[in-house]
């Protein structure tokens, strides 16, 4: 079936980067959260990366003023029944996907494909709210998804070839590059930055160099587009917490996972990197540009 409109539900971090990147790839989006003032925020936030692109040459202004008329806010979430694909973008909480897809189950056309943007629940648990389990995927994008070339396409365990094969296609035609994986805990990405984050977070709690040496050394050495406390303001240190403590549970509370108690404390204070405009760095206010 063919898929024009998609519908992306949590406008905060990850779904503004979904819905850019799918208006970019000329489909249609209704975008949903269940905060009205986060939904004008993202749209101001999209039509500033945007404008940003525009000047260093990565869309053109037509392309870029055709991409944002795409992206439609939408606050009732039952607008989102008119949707041919949808990818949920909301917090890290197992019970709030589980509502949300268990409601666009009752909602969607029989047909339609539900992708969660999960980094570390399971892909089955949360398909597991649903009567049609089977019609649910994971599609786990990094951060930034205009900027970044992978998705992982996670299968649960009941997710169909059909659900698999239509979203790796989707991905193919937002010029992605899509990694099948098993519904494994924080499946192949973050598994592995949960090891990279805490390496970091303890080399600097020890006094052993500074956050900016620590991210200049990863980005010249290792050859990272960013270096950990970059990435981790980009990500936002409370979403990466909530990932990290359900993986830690997830693998019985193996010390390699632990969260880092600087998480915990950053997280408590509010400073959870660009969308709080203060995290390891200090950024400008989005609004204030
Ligand atoms: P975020 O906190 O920036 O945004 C979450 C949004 O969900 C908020 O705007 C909130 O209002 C909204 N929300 C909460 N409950 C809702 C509901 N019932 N209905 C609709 N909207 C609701 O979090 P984020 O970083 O965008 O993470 C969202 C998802 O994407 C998570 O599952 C996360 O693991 C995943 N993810 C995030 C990143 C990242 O770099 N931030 C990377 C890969 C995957």
């Amino acid at each position: 079936m063919t898929i024009k409109t998609i519908g992306v539900i949590g406008a905060g971090t990850m779904g503004n980067g979904v819905a850019a990147l799918a208006a970019v790839s000329s489909f249609d989006v209704l975008l949903h959260d269940i905060c009205p003032e986060t939904l004008k925020a993202t749209m101001h936030t999209i039509k500033g990366d945007f404008r940003q692109r525009v000047a260093e040459g990565r869309l053109s202004s037509i392309e870029a003023t055709e991409a944002l008329a795409r992206i439609h806010p939408r606050h009732d979430f039952d607008d989102l029944q008119d949707a041919d694909f949808v990818i949920e973008a909301a917090v890290e909480k197992l019970d709030v996907k589980q509502g949300i897809l268990k409601r666009l189950d009752q909602i969607v056309a029989p047909h339609v494909i539900l992708a969660t943007s999960t980094s570390s629940l399971s892909i089955t648990a949360i398909a597991s709210a649903t009567d049609t389990p089977e019609s649910v995927v994971g599609m786990h994008f990094v951060n930034l998804p205009l900027g970044n070339a992978l998705v992982e396409i996670v299968r649960g365990k009941l997710t169909s070839d059909n659900a698999v094969k239509t979203a790796y296609d989707l991905v193919i035609n937002f010029q992605k590059i899509p990694i099948l994986c098993n519904d494994t805990p924080g499946f192949i990405v973050n598994r592995i930055m949960r090891l990279f984050f805490g390496e970091a977070l303890r080399l600097f709690d020890e006094g052993s160099a500074t956050v900016a040496e620590i991210d200049r050394i990863v980005r010249l050495e290792g050859g990272f587009p960013m270096g950990p406390f970059e990435l981790l303001d980009s990500i936002g240190i409370d979403t990466d917490l909530e990932v990290t403590a359900i993986l830690y549970d997830r693998f019985k509370r193996d010390a390699r996972f632990a969260p880092h108690p600087f998480q915990q404390k950053m997280t408590e204070s509010g400073t959870v990197g660009k969308k709080t405009t203060r995290g390891f760095y200090t950024y400008k206010s989005k609004s204030a540009s």
